[in-house]
């Protein structure tokens, strides 16, 4: 699933290649895929900026609509210059310039949301701060796991209290802070607090410059995969990278990956 660092790593591509672009058409392959909350249709509009929240792609058209592009599990897209449908594509975008924008998404879950510019997504009004802004510090965290009984882990997968953060990241920023993913977040100390801040921000400035992670099938828009797979230290390895076996256990139905030496319970 595209986490942050996937999804900065597309609007970046997007940024590159579209802005300025005028949509000819937009094509619905697969009934749902294309949700509009307006009348006003996308035909004829510019992809004017693009932006990020949380995992979300919000494209600003012509300042008169938004279009919010959400990958979910498995959603891609796909800039190209020949038609090059796949039975998993479920909406095109065509460009004047005769260049394509290509929804793929095999699990189906992903959708492309159309909303007048001055609205949007309830979901995205209700997530938490952006992990590399200022608004992600040590005094909202603290304020945030102060009586906090969940497991740390599920605490940073939480959209509402920090936008963007899926299982790999947070397994990784965990094994950095050296705590162990069941601690309850009231337990943290202070210390443990700025740690997290910390790993959190360099985890995911490391995963954007590295294109980010294709452990699966994420891909840019130019189908090339990104690279911070080969710098992960806990997800998915067998061993961490001082050498002790990793364990594998379940935390709200996701697997977790911690080195039990390196990330002891208090
Ligand atoms: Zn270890």
């Amino acid at each position: 699933m595209p986490e942050l660092p996937e999804v900065e790593t597309i609007v970046r591509g997007l940024r590159e290649n579209t802005v300025g672009n005028r949509i000819e058409s937009l094509t619905e392959l697969r009934n749902n895929t294309i949700i509009y909350h307006t009348n006003q249709c996308a035909e004829g509009l510019v992809f004017s900026s693009l932006s990020r929240r949380g995992k979300y792609i919000l494209i600003n058209l012509s300042d008169i609509l938004t279009m919010v592009i959400h990958l979910r599990m498995t959603g891609k897209l796909v800039y190209t210059e020949t038609e090059q449908l796949t039975p998993h594509t479920r909406a095109v975008i065509k460009f004047a310039d005769r260049t394509m924008l290509q929804f793929e998404d095999i699990r189906t879950f992903g959708s492309i949301q159309i909303f007048e510019a001055n609205d949007t997504d309830p979901a995205i009004k209700r997530l938490g701060p952006e992990p590399l802004t200022e608004d992600f510090n040590e005094k909202y965290l603290y304020k945030v796991l102060e009586k906090a009984k969940a497991p740390i882990k599920s605490i940073l997968l939480n959209q509402e209290i920090i936008a963007g953060l899926g299982n790999i990241y947070v397994c990784e920023i965990l094994y950095r802070t050296k705590i162990h993913p069941t601690l309850a977040g009231k337990e943290l100390t202070r210390a443990d607090i700025i740690r997290v801040i910390t790993a959190t921000k360099e985890v995911l400035a490391e995963a954007i410059l590295h294109n980010g992670t294709s452990i699966s099938d994420f891909r840019n828009i130019d189908d090339k995969p990104g690279e911070f797979q080969n710098f992960l230290r806990v997800y998915q390895k067998k061993e961490c990278p001082l050498g002790h076996p990793t364990e594998r256990i379940k935390i709200a139905g996701r697997s977790t990956y911690f080195c039990p030496v390196c990330q002891r319970l208090k």
